[in-house]
């Protein structure tokens, strides 16, 4: 049986669509981000980097890689096992407090990725609740949907941040269900924030628990990093919050924050939780060094605040359209896969500036774009020089202009 031939026909159909993914091969340098090397095409080359999720280059902050060091050295590689066998080590402990701290909650609970922490909670809580109904914003992240369809309970989706479709939905549920609305507060292609108040208005008028994803939010908003949640005043209403160590934080993990008998239940029900190994000792150490960083020091949100605003004046002055969002995401809108691909690779070849471009399945066709994330380490030289091999490249492809 020629499996391989299996194989190759459904990535052949991918690659017919425009689907197929290749990735960039970098290497991030220790104290150079957003600079790295591109070891793709041929040669390797400088390049600076557009679109990470680093946002706030923690990844290379100096406490957070001594924080590691130190943990490594003293702790070793691995954690050693399980949770429940031998794996929970003492910086998993000190983290799941700071955690708990950081978002005004009882307790937290890591996973080995935010993608697991939601597929797993959301896994549990659908599956062993009774009666659940879970009421997903129609834009959820993946983790989240693959977590509905793992609890295999009810479900209902809502139009993306829409509360009055919320509403309805949450009219439609049967008598005596237990209502779980699961959202996010930033969302990672368009950038605009759910309206959160209004929601937890709706939850309490319906008895409804609140679940945000503020993977994207969470070291960026609020005074102390907390996410849009802590911004608002809103912590104390949401049932759980979800969030990364993987993106503003710099290292890699997911977590959820809630009541300690909510806590405890994930923990003691969840497969996705007890039935895999620990993070290792050194990345808990790294991530409890950014958050306790990032809960003091306001330089990094700050500049970041700044240089997106740069950015979206520069591109505003030249016509450039981007979605206006009150985030930290700049999703430049070229509405045409092929283009958006072109100006992506021009953009790595001729002007040392990688940003990957974004076409369907990730967003609706005809939405295709570059999505920018602006952080501390983006100079003002950087700004012009993206902007200007933008301006040439746009011009170049016959792309639409924003009214100015
Ligand atoms: N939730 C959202 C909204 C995300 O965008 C992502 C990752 N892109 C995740 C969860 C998963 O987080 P992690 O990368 O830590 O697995």
């Amino acid at each position: 049986m020629d499996f391989d031939a299996l194989f190759n026909a459904q990535l052949d159909t991918l690659r017919q669509e425009g689907n197929y993914r290749i990735f960039a091969d970098l290497e991030r340098e220790r104290g150079n981000f957003p600079r790295a090397l591109n070891h793709g095409g041929s040669g390797v080359r400088d390049v600076t980097v557009w679109c990470s999720n680093d946002y706030l280059c923690m990844g290379q902050h100096p406490k957070v890689l001594q924080a590691m060091h130190e943990a490594l050295d003293k702790s070793g590689a691995g954690a050693g096992g399980t949770r429940n066998i031998s794996g929970t080590n003492h910086h998993h402990v000190l983290l799941e407090r700071e955690l708990a701290e950081l978002h005004g909650k009882e307790a937290a609970l890591l996973f080995t990725s935010g993608y697991v922490s939601n597929w797993a909670t959301l896994g549990t809580l659908g599956a062993r609740l009774p009666n659940a109904v879970i009421l997903s914003d129609a834009l959820n992240h993946s983790s989240m949907i693959e977590g509905i369809r793992h609890a295999r309970c009810d479900k209902k989706i809502w139009k993306h941040n829409d509360v009055e479709d919320l509403r309805r939905k949450l009219q439609e549920c049967p008598a005596g269900s237990t209502r779980i609305i699961a959202f996010e507060s930033v969302y990672s292609m368009d950038g605009d924030i759910a309206p959160i108040r209004e929601i937890c208005d709706l939850a309490d008028e319906f008895g409804a628990m609140t679940y945000v994803d503020e993977v994207h939010a969470v070291g960026m908003y609020g005074p102390r990093g907390g996410g849009v949640a802590e911004r608002e005043g809103l912590m104390d209403r949401i049932t759980l919050i979800e969030g990364t160590l993987g993106k503003a934080f710099g290292v890699m993990g997911g977590y959820i924050t809630g009541s300690a008998a909510l806590v405890d239940f994930v923990r003691s029900f969840s497969s996705g939780f007890i039935f895999t190994t620990a993070l290792p000792p050194a990345l808990a150490a790294g991530a409890l060094a950014s958050i306790r960083h990032l809960k003091e020091s306001r330089w990094e949100r700050a500049r970041q605040k700044q240089q997106v605003a740069k950015l979206r004046a520069r591109l505003d002055a030249i016509g450039i359209p981007h979605l206006p969002n009150p985030s930290h995401i700049v999703p430049v809108m070229v509405k045409d896969p092929v283009k958006c691909k072109m100006i992506s690779d021009v953009l790595l070849d001729d002007h040392g500036v990688y940003v990957q471009p974004i076409n369907y399945p990730t967003v609706p066709k005809g939405t295709e774009r570059l999505r920018f994330t602006p952080g501390p380490g983006h100079s003002d030289e950087d700004i012009d020089h993206l902007v200007g091999a933008l301006h040439a490249l746009w011009k170049h492809c016959a792309l639409a202009r924003a009214v100015a």
